[in-house]
């Protein structure tokens, strides 16, 4: 089994309580279509503060919004999926990005009839910021959701639900498009969302599969206008032709992210397709994941090829 080394790696370089000012050289959206949600590529420059440089495809970053909670003080800090490669937009290590989702919802209350507007404060925050304006960041976040320092010692199965594709952004252009030329390892991205609308990067995902053989991208609707409902976990299953070979394989990597709760379904699939041990840290009296409830398999930690970030 070849497990991934992921070389040196800088954390809390900038701290949330002493955040560094960035200032947004791009803001664009990033959705194929018009949509319900609002979805935008967010760059940032960071540079001339301590987090120049510091970062890697697969962390994330910190967003601190203006303004004080209720109790007078600084609002916490949220985290964002850095959607850069390590050298960052700008090819330098100076712009990090990310792609925010904007919260727009109706309120909602176990047992209250309010159905008032509820709006989340970051992600408008950034979404709503323009080119020029300043933001105050920290970061770099994330030890684990990285590329290995061999990257070609390995293959790829990344499976992202909704804004999960920002990190794999990133790592796809690390993958493909490095200064020193692509990597021959096959790599494959899944992406799930509820329409064909919704997808992002979507242009310039299918043109890199266009371009390199072992770039393959997997798009996944659960709500089709025609046809049936899927789900990226019911999709690899079905899908047996390249993902049973692939997730078979020694050398692959297994990388989720996105929203909360979607690990379960992948979880169940890599059992049923037999790789379950070699994906994930199982108790030694062993646990059928088709029958776990859902909370059971929230704690299933994964092993040193499955890396796994949900929120
Ligand atoms: C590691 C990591 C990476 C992330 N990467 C990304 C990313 O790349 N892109 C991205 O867009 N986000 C990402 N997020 C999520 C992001 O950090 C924020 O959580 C998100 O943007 C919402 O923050 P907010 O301030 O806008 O919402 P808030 O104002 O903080 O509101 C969210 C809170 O309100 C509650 N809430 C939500 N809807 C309702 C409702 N209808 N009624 C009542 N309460 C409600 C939620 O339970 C939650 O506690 C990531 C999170 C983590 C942990």
């Amino acid at each position: 089994m070849s497990e991934p080394e992921f070389g040196d790696i800088q954390m809390h370089v900038v701290r949330p309580k002493e955040p560094v000012v960035g200032r947004v050289v791009e803001s664009t959206p990033c959705l194929k279509g018009r949509s319900a949600s609002f979805v935008r590529h967010v760059a940032i420059d960071v540079s001339g503060t301590p987090l120049a440089g510091t970062f890697r495809a697969g962390q994330s970053f910190g967003v601190i919004p203006p303004g004080e909670t209720d109790k007078g003080k600084p609002h916490p800090v949220r985290l964002y999926s850095i959607s850069a490669p390590t050298w960052g937009d700008d090819g330098e290590g100076n712009v990090l990005s990310t792609t925010c989702k904007r919260l727009i919802d109706e309120f909602s209350e176990e047992g209250s009839d309010t159905h008032d507007l509820f709006v989340g404060l970051c992600s408008n925050y950034l979404c709503d910021l323009k080119v020029g304006d300043e933001v105050l960041v920290s970061g770099p976040a994330g030890k684990r959701f990285l590329l290995p320092s061999e990257p070609e010692k390995h293959d790829y199965v990344f499976v992202a639900t909704g804004t999960g594709i920002a990190p794999f952004r990133g790592m796809v252009m690390e993958l493909l498009e490095h200064p020193d030329g692509p990597r021959k390892s096959e790599v494959h991205l899944v992406i799930g969302v509820p329409y064909g609308t919704d997808l992002m990067y979507d242009t310039w995902f299918t043109e890199l599969a266009e371009k390199h053989d072992n770039f393959h991208y997997h798009t996944v609707i659960s709500r089709p206008e025609v046809g049936r409902r899927m789900y990226v976990d019911q999709y690899i299953v079905q899908t047996s032709d390249p993902f049973h070979r692939v997730l078979g394989s020694d050398r692959t990597l297994l990388y989720i992210c996105g929203i909360e709760g979607m690990q379960i379904g992948i979880y169940r699939l890599l059992q049923e397709l037999g790789v379950a041990e070699e994906y994930l840290k199982l108790p030694d009296e062993g646990l059928d994941l088709a029958t776990a409830d859902a909370a059971t398999i929230k704690r299933v930690k994964p092993a040193a090829r499955c890396m796994v970030e949900v929120y």
